[in-house]
């Protein structure tokens, strides 16, 4: 790591540059994010991809995607595809090929071979229940199975037999002799192999045993010359067993296992399997429904790589564990986007307005800044004209003390326009206001006006040329700060019920009508607002899916 390099260390960087300076792995840092194709990865995993390829970028090294897919029944091409994509889209680049554990299938089986010649390892026989029973407490030590002392060639002849399909799933399993009175539940004979009849997404049909992931892992690691595997704090406890893999089977290599607490978000579940939930049960469309935590569903909402990293610089790497509050992440897009999102208007409840006092038929091009900040992201042109519309909630007909916006006989100033005046007030047959007859001060464009002082600025488009748009508010998707932590009610049930307000009739400025994809758009005074392609195309207009208000307002008037 760089002298000049400014970010302070977590404390794993520390522990790789004191390896190093003692002259450990050879100076070289190999790391890898090895996630399991059994769902999309949520914002969970995008901590444990920054800190991976993030130390092995830090150190000169390199970094591996590794698929760990030891549980055919539970994973599939299409997570495989999606994962990559998302480490694509974070900005990461994996060293060489993709690997999976399933490549190493039969290194895997000759190891197991080797710990069962060794008398290391033996083909036990007792049920799921038996096992349970025999394994013992936390309090009591287990006891030795009756199987454990099968000769070498009885257990090598068995493990031959259950690899070629002899006997049926759950009938018998491989485990490590070590020691039923361990402390550590761990270390009492876990199983290394088991047996199951299932197709594999990479192996097909080739296999009807399957090693279980702690024997997996580590020769995975030591396979690939991994040196330091990363892993979350309730791994810790498996260590021993990592450590004893590596050290009673001839693997290349010695990698150590450091863990980190995980990322647990308030208002979010950062859980694959109760995801898939959300997705199987319909409660979201899809894995990657904006609302969703997963990178997929942040993508689709607006989310940009470097926010995801930035929070992941906030929120460090450490051992303490506890929850983050949701209102980091939002941060972290707010400082993003603040800087260089596109700025336009786009009124989301209209309310037309009459200036009576423009010509009919005229119009006139007006010329506001992309970016206040920032003139290099050039001028956009809106459409000055008789009929505009604001946004209904910018107008009270009495207004409260210090009301910032338009009300009867007051000015506004119109965002890069004029400031207009309200007349009159137009109304349907049921009363309500359908309508605003205002006078527009032609000396006013770019000038204040003269005698009198407008009440604020308000946002608003051209009715004639201005464009239909589709706009999903989306919200936190749980309303409960610990959706899961509830002992008498299911997370299903914390699903925040506006987690998803459709907008129809909004009207955005004409540049929207063939909008940017590679941003989110600040749309004045609303918030930041993300094209969605796929919904676009859906409703033959554009679509936006509000990726995050301008302030934080979340429990505030509700
Ligand atoms: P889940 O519980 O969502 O299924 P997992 O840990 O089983 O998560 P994996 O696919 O096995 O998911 O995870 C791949 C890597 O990402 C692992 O190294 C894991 O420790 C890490 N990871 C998963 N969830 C988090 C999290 N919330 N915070 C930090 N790292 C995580
Ligand atoms: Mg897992």
């Amino acid at each position: 790591m760089s002298a000049e390099s400014k970010k302070a260390h977590n404390f794993i960087e520390s522990l790789i540059e004191d390896a190093i300076a003692k002259g450990e792995h050879a100076g070289k840092v190999v790391t890898r994010f090895p996630p399991e194709p059994n769902g999309y990865l949520h914002i969970g995993h995008a901590k444990s991809i920054c800190l991976n390829f993030g130390i092995a970028e830090a150190f000169g090294g390199e970094c591996n995607l590794r698929f760990d897919d030891t549980n055919p029944e539970k994973e599939n091409q299409e997570y495989i595809d999606a994962i990559k994509q998302d480490v694509e889209w974070l900005g990461y680049e994996w060293a060489g090929e993709v690997h999976y554990a399933s490549d190493y299938f039969n290194q895997l089986y000759g190891f197991a071979e080797e710990l069962v010649q060794n008398g290391k390892a033996y083909v036990c026989a007792l049920s799921a229940d038996e096992m349970a029973e025999y394994r013992g407490t936390l309090k009591e030590s287990g006891r030795n199975s009756p199987y454990r002392d099968r000769p070498v060639d009885e257990n090598l002849q068995l493990l031959r037999d259950m690899r070629d399909g002899k006997y049926q799933n759950g009938e018998l399993v491989l485990r490590a002799k070590i020691d039923m009175a361990s402390p550590n539940i761990n270390m009492r004979d876990p199983i290394l192999y088991r047996i199951r009849y299932a197709d594999h997404h990479q192996t097909g049909d080739k296999w009807c045993i399957y090693p279980m992931y702690d024997f997996t892992h580590p020769i995975s690691d030591a396979l690939e010359g991994i040196t330091h595997s990363l892993c979350t704090l309730e791994f810790e406890d498996h260590r021993p067993l990592y450590d004893w893999v590596l050290e009673n089977t001839s693997v290349p290599c010695q990698p150590r296992q450091i863990e980190f607490a995980r990322l647990n978000l308030n208002y979010t579940i950062t859980s694959k399997r109760k995801l898939k939930r959300l997705v199987d049960e319909g409660h979201v469309e899809s894995w990657n429904d904006p609302r969703m935590p997963t990178i997929s569903g942040m993508r689709r909402r607006g989310y940009t790589p470097e926010s995801l990293k930035m929070f992941c610089d906030m929120i460090g790497v450490n051992k303490a564990g506890g929850t983050v509050d949701v209102g980091m992440l939002e941060h972290a897009i707010r400082e993003d986007l603040n800087s260089r999102a596109p700025r336009a208007m786009c009124v989301m409840r209209p309310l037309k307005v009459t200036l009576t006092n423009y010509p009919e038929g005229e119009t006139e091009t007006l010329t506001l800044p992309v970016h206040p900040q920032n003139p290099d992201m050039g001028q956009r042109e809106v459409t000055w004209s008789r009929t505009l519309y604001i946004d209904r909630e910018d107008f009270v007909e009495e207004p409260p003390r210090k009301w910032k916006r338009l009300a009867p006989d007051q000015a506004v100033r119109l965002r890069g326009g004029y400031v207009m005046t309200c007349r009159e007030i137009v109304r349907d047959d049921s009363g309500e206001i359908v309508e605003l007859k205002c006078e527009y001060d032609p000396a006013t464009l770019g000038v204040n006006p003269e005698g009198y002082k407008p009440n604020g600025v308000i946002h608003w488009v051209s009715a004639d040329d201005s464009v239909d748009v589709g706009i999903n508010l989306y919200d936190r998707l749980f309303n409960e700060e610990n959706p899961d932590g509830d002992k008498e009610a299911d997370f299903i049930e914390h699903i925040n019920p506006e987690s998803l307000v459709v907008l129809e009739g909004a009207r955005a400025e004409k540049n929207l009508a063939s909008p940017r994809s590679d941003l989110p758009y600040q749309f004045e005074r609303e918030g930041y607002f993300f094209y969605d392609a796929e919904q676009s195309e859906a409703q033959g207009k554009p679509v936006l899916n509000r990726t995050v208000t301008l302030r934080d307002s979340w429990g505030k008037g509700k």
